[in-house]
């Protein structure tokens, strides 16, 4: 048994700097040791070449050799269910405090209530801070105390009470010397995990002044190239600080780039506050919908191929990139609830399992809001006309002719469903669900 030893649990906030909960367990006394679980129950769920997988591996690697390199330090990395590995590190440290941020998930919140209870019976403390947000769980409520469903008078409380002045960065550099002092922890190999390469990359971020100032303008057009920032992956994993990014979006002040990360928060309160919504209708009567679930058709849309070009350039650009473009995405959503009838849950969990920057909350959210079972959800006779959105957003067809080079051939579908037929099949299907 080594001498006593503080434990940093990184989870979905892969950095070292401002960092709060790594901050705070470098800022106590006992040297502390990093840690990173590649959770058994989370990797048997994924296809064997998730990319997400890959970027984790590959942001542990970097972390890894920069705590080497500047530290003579590491990080241990293990493969398995977080319980066992925790009752294996008790028995080979002398543990007295473990560290990490809060993750909102109810996976995540069933996971750290046992992995508290073990280490309580222990005597072991678990210390817990927010980090991946600016506002968590009861911050922003109403008057009442009641959690918001409706977006706009959460933006306008978040800011009411959102101090600029108050937001700090934490340095981690200032306590790094406090690290736990031996650089061969394990390190499983890739190929350990059980995975193999994926040929798609999470791809760097943009936030210049130049994307925040004209991301009013940009952001709805799918083909023009850094027209929104990328983040979604980095703020997924943690690979950038959310209080960095918003320090950047306020000095620009552009207040609509601002507005999409309370998005963020806004749908992460909703996941914390009503937790069945990750597979029921937020609004219970759309739960009593007859969807039409025809899996020939959920094919056709999954691999881009409904006959309509801009629900095709999006779900072709997600399954060759493992991103698309949030107006697509809008687009996508709404034409399979609503134009072919499938779940929502289907379509969201074939989202949850292609998107690079897949976040439960979020996912959900948006889904339940195309499908207008969710909270703030946009009315359900509001349906998209696949037609008239590539007019709107992609006038010369620049993003269709990216993603969809097949337009013209003969092989390419006709459309699978006539949009005025389906509108109406959809307002019916509907309005006998939804009738009290
Ligand atoms: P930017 O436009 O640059 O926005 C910056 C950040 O703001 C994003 O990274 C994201 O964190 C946040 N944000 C922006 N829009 C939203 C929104 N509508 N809801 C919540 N946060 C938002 N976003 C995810 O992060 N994960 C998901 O799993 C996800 N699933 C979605 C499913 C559907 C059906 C729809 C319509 C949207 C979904 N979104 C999801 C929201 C949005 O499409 C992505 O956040 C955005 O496209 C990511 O690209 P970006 O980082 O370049 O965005």
């Amino acid at each position: 048994m080594t001498n006593k030893v503080n434990i940093f649990w990184f989870r979905r906030d892969l950095r070292l700097d401002d960092n709060i909960g790594f901050f705070s367990a470098l800022k106590d006394d006992l040297p502390v040791l990093p840690i990173f679980i590649y959770d058994q129950d989370i990797l048997e769920k994924l296809p064997k070449d998730d990319a997400r997988i890959c970027f984790i591996y590959d942001t542990l690697q970097h972390i890894r050799k920069d705590l080497q390199d500047n530290q003579g330090s590491s990080i241990a990395c293990f493969i398995g269910k977080p319980l066992e590995i925790f009752k294996n590190l008790i028995k080979d440290y002398h543990i007295e405090k473990v560290y990490t941020n809060h993750d909102y998930e109810p996976y995540a919140r069933n996971r750290d209530e046992q992995i508290e209870k073990l280490l309580t019976d222990h005597a072991i403390k678990f210390k817990t801070y927010k980090d991946q947000v600016i506002f968590e769980k009861n911050e922003i409520v109403k008057s009442d105390g009641n959690p918001y469903v409706v977006y706009t008078p959460y933006k306008n409380k978040w800011k009411e009470q959102f101090n600029a002045s108050t937001l700090k960065i934490h340095d981690t550099r200032i306590h790094i010397n406090n690290l736990f002092k031996s650089s061969d922890l394990p390190n499983p190999s890739f190929s350990d995990l059980g995975f193999k390469k994926s040929s798609i990359r999470v791809q760097d971020y943009v936030i210049t002044p130049m994307l925040i100032d004209n991301y009013e303008d940009t952001r709805n057009f799918p083909a023009i190239e850094n027209g929104t920032s990328g983040l979604g992956p980095h703020l997924r994993f943690g690979t950038v600080s959310i209080r960095k990014m918003i320090k950047k979006a306020i000095s620009e002040k552009n207040e609509v780039f601002w507005s999409e990360l309370i998005w963020r928060e806004f749908f992460m309160q909703i996941l914390w506050h009503f937790p069945h919504t990750k597979d029921r209708a937020f609004r219970p009567k759309y739960d009593r919908i007859e969807w039409r679930n025809n899996e020939k058709e959920f094919e056709a849309w999954k691999n881009g191929k409904t006959g309509y070009p801009l629900v095709d350039a999006g779900m072709r650009q997600l399954n060759k990139t493992g991103y698309m473009h949030n107006r697509v995405r809008m687009l996508v959503a709404s034409f399979l609830c609503k134009h072919l009838l499938i779940d929502w849950r289907w379509g969201e969990a074939y989202f949850a399992e292609k998107l690079l920057d897949y976040d439960m909350s979020a996912n959900v959210g948006n889904w339940q809001w195309a499908a207008g079972s969710g909270v703030d959800a946009a009315p359900y006779f509001r349906i998209f006309n696949p037609t008239t959105q590539v007019t709107k957003f992609d006038k010369k067809l620049e993003y269709i002719n990216t993603w969809v080079q097949d337009i013209n051939e003969l092989t390419y579908p006709q459309p699978i469903v006539d949009h005025k037929i389906a509108r109406e099949r959809c307002l019916r299907i509907y309005k006998e669900a939804v009738a009290e």
